[in-house]
């Protein structure tokens, strides 16, 4: 009898390692593409271990979702399974273009919820954007998956319902926001004897800008973000400050500590991630490039630090780091944001909506960039509180929300 040839070097060394099934959900997006490449660097240079990217979901970006299965049927000779989230997607045309790829693609949002409880699965990349990501993050959850988080919309909405969840499933929550993930490396994932925790804001493109100026900006004025390249809600976001407001309310959630343990510093430079201060006043903070590629490579392989593509800080040049208090005045969201965080309840739901509702009417051009907190503000201050909800009291507080908004946008100040 002939023995079998020998295997291959690559199948030997794949085969001889665990595999990390991977779902990325919203795969098409900043983070998702971000992720994707993170998945291709591993697969070169850790030796441990075998990524696989087992899904990827998109809503409309179909050529981006192609080029995503394409190159993973390339390398796999099978394809990952393909999540059209968009209801109104052409199913027919869609399962015709990828099954000739070899994927399993399923359709509806029904189908992320699957692939985040999938038993082969091991990670879940929470990378939708927006309240549409809640759904498969609490599946993820419920089924104790290792849940990499970007969606912070998900914490925002139903932070008490997570962490309740979460102790009933043992599903761990990796911060991929980069400074959650500047605060979890300061901490090493151990909140003892913390004094405060430091969120850092780039300020964003109206940092130095006056009231009139921002009155008058346009989307494309508040989407040219100074030191981050990331979708448009989150651009918005971060014009407004609203983004640190959700980071307020997902550090309370995500770290489980009160609203007064949380600060904010303006660090118009993006090199500090964040800070942390010890009851003894030391404070440890998370420096490196602004780029999304460290953060979640860092919640996939952790605790294990493996090379990243993220080219190192230069130090052969003066470092010109600046920390600065934020004007409230000009920036109004940041203490909605921490008024959320103390009262928790159905609060985060309500703002996250309204915020979501208002960011779309500005990119539309129907409201100012200057109407988007105050009408956040408004419903937030009209709304039925109720500080012990359950999921469904939830959803309608958020759909509530969405329709007071949209009535309210005509009548803001
Ligand atoms: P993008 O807008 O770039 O991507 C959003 C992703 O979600 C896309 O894959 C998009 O699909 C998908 N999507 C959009 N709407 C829906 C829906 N209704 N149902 C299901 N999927 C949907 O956003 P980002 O990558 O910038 O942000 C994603 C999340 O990560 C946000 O919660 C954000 O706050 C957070 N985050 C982002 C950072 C960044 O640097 N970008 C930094 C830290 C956190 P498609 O494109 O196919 O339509
Ligand atoms: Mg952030």
């Amino acid at each position: 009898m002939t023995n079998p040839p020998p295997p291959t070097q690559k199948t030997s060394i794949a085969e001889s390692r665990p595999t990390q099934n991977v779902a990325v959900l919203g795969a098409t997006g900043s983070i998702g593409t971000a992720t994707i490449d993170v998945l291709n660097h591993l697969q070169k240079v850790d030796p441990e271990t075998n990524w696989n990217l087992w899904a990827a979901s998109g809503h409309r970006n179909v050529d981006e979702l192609y080029r995503i299965a394409q190159s993973t049927a390339t390398k796999n000779e099978t394809g990952c399974r393909v999540i059209f989230s968009d209801e109104t997607c052409d199913r027919n045309a869609l399962e015709t273009r990828f099954s000739s790829l070899g994927c399993d693609v399923r359709f509806g949002a029904s189908a992320l919820v699957e692939a985040a409880s999938e038993e082969e699965v091991d990670v879940v990349v929470a990378s939708i954007v927006g309240r549409a990501g809640l759904e498969s993050t609490l599946a993820a959850v419920d089924c104790g998956k290792r849940v990499a988080l970007a969606n912070k919309e998900t914490l925002v909405v139903a932070g008490g319902l997570v962490r309740q969840r979460m102790s009933d499933s043992g599903a761990r929550l990796l911060p991929v926001d980069s400074e959650h993930s500047a605060i979890w490396q300061c901490m090493e994932g151990s909140p003892c004897n913390v004094r405060k925790l430091i969120l850092t804001a780039s300020g964003g493109p109206f940092r130095q800008a006056t009231r009139q100026e921002m009155e008058s900006a346009t989307p494309d004025d508040a989407l040219a973000h100074p030191t981050w390249e990331m979708g448009r809600k989150i651009s918005i976001d971060s014009a407004t400050m609203m983004n640190k407001a959700l980071e307020v309310i997902e550090a309370r959630w995500l770290f489980d500590v009160p609203a007064d343990k949380i600060e904010v510093l303006v660090h118009p430079q993006s090199i500090i991630h964040s800070l942390v201060e010890f009851e003894d006043g030391s404070i440890l903070a998370q420096l490196s490039p602004p780029d999304m590629k460290l953060p979640i490579q860092y919640a996939l392989t952790h605790p294990r630090r493996l090379p990243c593509p993220t080219p190192p800080l230069d130090c052969t040049r003066p470092w010109d780091l600046q920390l600065l208090p934020v004007d409230l005045e000009r920036f109004p969201a940041l203490s909605l944001g921490f008024e959320v965080a103390r009262v928790g309840g159905t609060a985060g739901s309500v703002v996250n909506a309204a915020n979501e509702v208002a960011v779309g009417l500005f990119l539309n051009g129907q409201i100012r960039f200057t109407d988007i907190v105050p009408l956040c503000q408004k419903i937030l201050a009209n709304h039925e509180y109720d500080a012990e909800p359950d999921l469904s009291e939830l959803l309608k507080r958020d759909a509530w929300a969405r329709t007071e908004t949209e009535k309210c946008a005509g009548n803001v100040q």
